[in-house]
């Protein structure tokens, strides 16, 4: 690298490092990415649903419900100001008996208290107008809920990035931080053919995904004690072979309690390709990998069947898997995000993102509000 000391340094070229060169580069300069792969979006940002989510499930005052439904307004808002692909299809949540029927209730009051708007009730013979060919006794509608091609909108966000003058390092790979004195920080990288290097930033902003808990450990914070270990929960997707559009709008089943997952629902593209999950795997001492497990096709349709019976068994084939960083180990209770820059630890100008799984592309530009905010408060 030719310039040894930088301002602003974020780790992770996934949508959330994207988002903040972005948006910080509306008002600053001397800002750089490094990113491990040779390109941006190469890993859980561009493993996902697609889908915008409307904010309806996590409980209040937590940083995803906030942050999600904030997200859902500023993306729709760049969609539409920079023309990304997307489809405000809305959501059913559907239930099959009289008990999921309940739960739509404690759902909707939920979503309400965390802001989201224009939820409503269906009865079945409003579902069956909508979705003639979905089998479901109720459900609770959430317009606000869409898809998006996250790929373009990973590829404007660079754009306007670059436009601003923010420089990608890639195929480069953070090895270890060291705090210089408080608020200048020593970088060490790997470059590609193996040579290392090091530079001086005065910010750090880490959010490298399934590294970050890593990085945060290499800053000599202690990840156990801070709570700051992630964990990675496999999530695998099947196709439907079909015409596009089998149904119209995202359709989900009625989450079973403190699941680590939605339960495998419905989703289709901006194409109107139909899939089917993802469900929620614990990778245990595995490393990440994206197979999908072809032996799970009897479970997929079987968790289907009852709201989708279209859906026929052997129209379902392996599509594709991502994996969430999670803070949460099994058993543990539903834990939020962790964004937090880290005065209190004596490392002024360092921001740690850690357990951004879902929902991190709807919530991508309003998490970058949020550190920008962050990092101004401390005028570093
Ligand atoms: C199965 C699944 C379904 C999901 N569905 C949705 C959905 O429908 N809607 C939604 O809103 N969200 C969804 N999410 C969540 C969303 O995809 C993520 O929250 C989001 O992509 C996280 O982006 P990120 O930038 O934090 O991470 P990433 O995309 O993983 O990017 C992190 C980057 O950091 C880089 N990196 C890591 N370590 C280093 C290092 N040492 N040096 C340099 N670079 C490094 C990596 O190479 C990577 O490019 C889903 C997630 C999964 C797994």
């Amino acid at each position: 690298m030719n310039q040894t000391e930088i301002k602003t340094t974020i780790i992770g070229a996934g949508v959330v490092g994207l988002a903040i060169a972005a948006v910080l580069s509306e008002t600053e300069t001397d800002i750089f990415v490094i990113e491990k792969n040779d390109t941006y979006g190469m890993e859980t940002s561009s493993r996902n649903s697609e889908v915008i989510h409307a904010g309806i499930y996590y409980p209040k005052d937590t940083l995803k419900a906030r942050l999600c439904v904030e997200g859902n307004r500023r993306l729709y808002d760049w969609c539409k100001k920079k023309r990304i692909n997307h489809l405000t299809c809305g959501k059913m949540i559907v239930a099959t008996c009289a008990e999921e029927e309940e739960k739509l209730n404690s759902i909707r009051t939920n979503a309400m208290n965390n802001g989201v708007a224009n939820l409503s009730f269906l009865t079945s013979r409003a579902i069956k107008k909508l979705e003639p060919d979905v089998n479901a006794v109720s459900a609770l509608f959430s317009p606000l809920t869409g898809v998006i091609d996250s790929h373009q909108f990973m590829q404007s966000l660079y754009k306007n990035a670059k436009q601003n003058k923010v420089q990608f390092i890639f195929g480069t790979r953070v090895k270890g931080i060291e705090a210089i004195c408080p608020g200048m920080y020593k970088i060490h990288v790997l470059y590609p053919d193996g040579e290392p290097d090091s530079f001086i930033t005065r910010r750090v902003i880490n959010c490298a995904g399934h590294g970050a808990d890593e990085i945060a450990s290499q800053m000599g914070i202690d990840i156990d004690e801070k709570d700051y270990r992630q964990y990675f929960w496999k999530g695998e997707y099947f196709g439907v072979e079909t015409h596009p559009f089998p149904v119209k709008h995202l359709i989900y089943p009625v989450p079973l309690a403190n699941t680590t997952g939605l339960g495998v629902h419905a989703t289709i593209d901006i194409r109107g390709k139909l899939k089917l999950g993802p469900d929620a795997t614990f990778l245990d001492t595995s490393p990440i990998e994206y197979s999908v497990n072809a032996d799970k096709r009897d479970q997929f349709f079987e968790s289907v069947k009852k709201f989708l019976p279209f859906i026929q068994k052997e129209s379902l084939y392996p599509e594709m898997a991502g994996v969430r960083p999670k803070r949460q180990k099994p058993g543990d209770p539903v834990k939020d995000f962790m964004i937090n820059e880290e005065s209190d630890k004596g490392l002024p100008g360092i921001v740690n993102l850690i357990g951004i799984e879902s929902p991190g592309l709807t919530s991508s530009l309003a998490i970058a509000d949020h550190v920008v905010q962050l990092i101004r408060a401390r005028r570093y």
